[in-house]
């Protein structure tokens, strides 16, 4: 099950697990945003594509995370044309910054109720410091044709309904959404389009087949021309060397009953995403019922309720000092992938396989765009990110004592505002 508070609502379709032997052109492991945003642009391309997931469509980080749509990378429009070059990296940026125009544009093309808002996304700067790259940053999103505007300590505090910021920035072109719903959504609008899914098909083998691939699950399997791998956080042993070539740390939300009125009124009336600039950061907005879901860090272990995150409670209340009587309804964590150089990802270790991975905590824009792009790519249309091969990473068996050391270190980089 979904533990998070969007799996209150039911699916809409219900589906039954993959059994006996199938063929198709094209099988995409993992029902979530990049598999779902895959499957969907193929099949409306015309092309055979079967989903199949260990779970359910959005049982992964897409239906549990922050439903922030965050416009662009990690990095800065400026390190990505320098990262990838002027001719590659302009049309990277473009798209990327543009990511939330693909998601707004599916939710209306397929009518998905997922209370989405174009109400902008806010970074929040902690430390003053902050504030020349953020200056910088609006530059150049406006550049790429983003409504990016720098927002005073007293602009920010307005909308935030909190002291705590030295200013921030907007982009306009984000927003926010209930991220399961809008991930069943794009599941439905994948089977309309002639998609076939499967969920509790959990795929333990993949194995080549002449010329095409055998995917093999505990109750069925398929021959397939081409395979994609979307498992992101997720990923296993299926393909050992993409879990190992990815961190799949854990991010945990808290949410809060409804807001009292005046309160609502307060923070982040507009609905806006907001996200803290630093290195280990909390992210929060309001859902359409009026509750406060705040985001962050989490350790490294499946965890359920808001008592299992006291710390995120414990930051709105710093930030809201009269929120302490304001009951917490839900929590919940799940996992998504980092890569070193904070990019995602594109392999095709070989003909016919590829794989899309580490979205670094950005993917509800990411992932359906990068969906979007491997259908490009297996119809012949040009990779967005050079296809590189699969790098593990040396020690990973160590990642969780890594995080650790990581999150104490962030911590510390925070203070000194580094
Ligand atoms: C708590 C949290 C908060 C976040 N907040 C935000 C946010 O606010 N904004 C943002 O942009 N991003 C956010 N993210 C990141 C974002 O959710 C992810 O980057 C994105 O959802 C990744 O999508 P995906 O489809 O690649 O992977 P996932 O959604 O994780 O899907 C992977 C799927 O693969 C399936 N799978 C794995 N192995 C197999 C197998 N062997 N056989 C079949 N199926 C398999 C799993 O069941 C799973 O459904 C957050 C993530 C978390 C965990």
């Amino acid at each position: 099950m979904n533990p998070s508070l969007y799996a209150r609502h039911e699916a809409s379709f219900t589906l039954a697990p993959l059994t006996g032997k199938a063929r198709a052109q094209i099988v995409v492991i993992g029902a979530g945003l990049t598999g779902l945003s895959a499957a969907l642009h193929l099949a409306e391309a015309g092309r055979d594509v079967v989903v199949l997931d260990a779970h359910e469509p959005g049982w992964g980080a897409s239906g549990r995370n922050g439903g922030q749509i965050n416009p662009g990378l990690k990095t800065t429009p400026d390190q990505v044309l320098e990262d990838f070059g002027p001719e590659r990296g302009a049309v990277l940026a473009r798209r990327a910054w543009a990511a939330p125009d693909l998601v707004f544009d599916l939710i209306s093309r397929h009518n998905i109720a997922c209370d989405a808002v174009r109400s902008g996304t806010i970074r929040a700067a902690t430390v003053a410091s902050q504030m020349s790259a953020l200056s910088s940053l609006a530059i150049q999103c406006t550049a790429l044709g983003n409504e990016a505007e720098l927002l005073t300590q007293e602009e920010i505090s307005q909308r935030s309904g909190t002291a705590f910021y030295h200013g921030g920035m907007i982009d306009r072109r984000g927003g926010q959404l209930d991220p399961l719903a809008y991930t069943r959504g794009l599941a439905l609008a994948a089977i309309k389009a002639g998609a076939k899914l499967h969920d509790r098909s959990a795929v333990s083998t993949l194995r080549r087949d002449g010329a095409g691939w055998s995917v093999v699950t505990p109750h069925g399997s398929i021959q397939a021309q081409q395979v994609i791998l979307a498992t992101n956080g997720y990923s296993g042993p299926v393909h050992d060397r993409l879990r190992r070539s990815i961190v799949p740390v854990f991010s945990a939300i808290a949410a809060s009953a409804p807001l009292p009125p005046p309160w609502r009124a307060r923070i982040l009336a507009q609905r806006e995403s907001l996200y803290e600039l630093g290195e280990i950061t909390t992210y929060y907005r309001i859902d359409a019922a009026g509750r406060l879901l705040m985001g962050g860090r989490s350790a490294s272990r499946n965890l359920e309720g808001p008592e299992a995150f006291p710390y995120l409670i414990a930051r709105a209340r710093r930030l809201w000092p009269g929120l302490d009587k304001l009951e917490w309804e839900a929590g919940w964590n799940g996992q998504l992938a980092l890569t070193l150089d904070h990019y995602p990802h594109l392999h095709q270790p070989e003909p016919g396989l590829l794989a899309c991975v580490g979205y670094n905590g950005r993917g509800v824009a990411m992932a359906t765009l990068m969906g979007q792009n491997l259908a490009e790519l297996v119809q012949g249309g040009e990779a967005l990110f050079p296809e590189t091969p699969i790098k593990p990473i040396p020690f990973h068996f160590g990642w969780k004592a890594g995080v650790v050391a990581g999150i104490a270190k962030g911590r510390i980089n925070d203070r000194l505002g580094l």
